[in-house]
């Protein structure tokens, strides 16, 4: 039988705060795994453009995400496309450690850092699985572009609806942002662009019902300052109300998360299980690219700190 590989630390999730906590861990002298179940970057990859990441004006999320990658693999392993099961302790005292079960095999090792970061909320009204991939995406760059000049609906009020519908109206698409309050919740800056684009925005109005004969039609509005329904056409939905923690594993291992669902950290990432971290959007608070990648450096740190003490 192969003999199971062990490592001192095993990170779970390949975006932003993954490859550098992978990259931390390396660089301290761990033997460090970075486990990912898709491809690396996470929903970084997924940003049209990237303003606010320092030492870039401008980038667009796939270019960041493949430039963290690069850097990363000069230090660490890193298996794409290998998604963690369950995670469970062995061992007791000083040689108790962590079993990492994935779809293609197990690993030991000491210590883990989560960074399975988040997923897109779902809008859960009528139509919404039904044409999934029928003119429904939550993600315009991805997409974006089976719909130029085409006109698309984009739902939310936050930084990446805007950010979503500033760029599907740059590649031509004949843009509408539907949000549910009289009032955006995404940055001023790009709320000055939005306006500066002649972004048409609907205000206090909810998605009823997505509709369609196969490919999308159209949507039904309740508006909310008339009082009533109505049926406005669409060839494109891109939804973008914001993220959900992906949690599983952390819940499954037992790690605190809070009322929301994100995990429980203290400053330098410990969770409330000892030799588990927790780093990036899965933690909550500032979900910003530069924050997941701090987090990810403090976590490593802390892992090799507490390696240190336990040896
Ligand atoms: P967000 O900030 O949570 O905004 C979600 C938006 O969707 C809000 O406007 C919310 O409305 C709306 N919404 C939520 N549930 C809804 C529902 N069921 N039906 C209709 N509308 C709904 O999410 P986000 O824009 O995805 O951003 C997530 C995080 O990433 C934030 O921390 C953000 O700052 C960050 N981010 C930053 C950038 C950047 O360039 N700096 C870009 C993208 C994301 P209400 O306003 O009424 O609550």
């Amino acid at each position: 039988m192969e003999k199971v590989k062990e490592y001192d630390l095993i990170v779970v999730g390949a975006g932003p705060a993954g490859l550098t906590a992978g990259m931390y861990g390396v660089r301290s002298g761990l033997e460090t795994l970075v486990l990912e179940k898709g491809i690396c970057g996470g929903l970084s990859n997924e940003a049209p453009e990237i303003e606010n990441y320092p030492g870039f004006k401008r980038i667009r999320g796939m270019e960041l995400a493949e430039k963290m990658k690069e850097q990363a693999l000069e230090y660490v392993e890193i298996k794409e496309l290998e998604k963690v099961e369950k995670i469970a302790w062995s061992g007791k005292g000083k040689e108790k450690n962590m079993v990492v079960f994935t779809e293609k095999g197990s690993y030991v090792t000491r210590a883990a850092v989560i960074c399975s970061g988040t997923k897109h909320r779902r809008l859960d009204v009528k139509g919404e699985d039904e044409f999934l991939g029928k003119g429904i995406s939550y993600c315009a760059t991805c997409d974006g572009f089976f719909f130029r000049d085409k006109s698309v609906i984009v739902v939310g009020g936050g930084d990446s609806a805007v950010r979503e519908a500033l760029f599907l109206n740059n590649i031509g698409c004949k843009v509408t942002l539907v949000h549910r309050r009289g009032k955006l919740r995404a940055e001023p800056y790009l709320q000055k662009n939005l306006e500066k684009a002649g972004v048409r925005i609907l205000w206090n109005s909810v998605v009823k019902e997505i509709r369609g004969d196969n490919v999308v039609g159209s949507i039904v509005r309740f508006d909310k300052d008339r009082g009533i329904e109505d049926e406005l056409s669409a060839e494109g939905v891109f939804i973008s109300i914001g993220e959900e923690p992906v949690n599983e594993l952390a819940v499954q291992m037992g790690i605190k998360t809070n009322d929301n669902g994100y995990i429980i950290t203290d400053k330098s990432q410990r969770t409330n299980l000892e030799r588990v971290y927790a780093a990036g959007d899965v933690t909550g608070g500032v979900r910003q690219i530069v924050v997941a990648c701090a987090e990810g450096a403090i976590a490593a740190t802390s892992a090799y700190n507490d390696l240190q003490e336990n040896r």
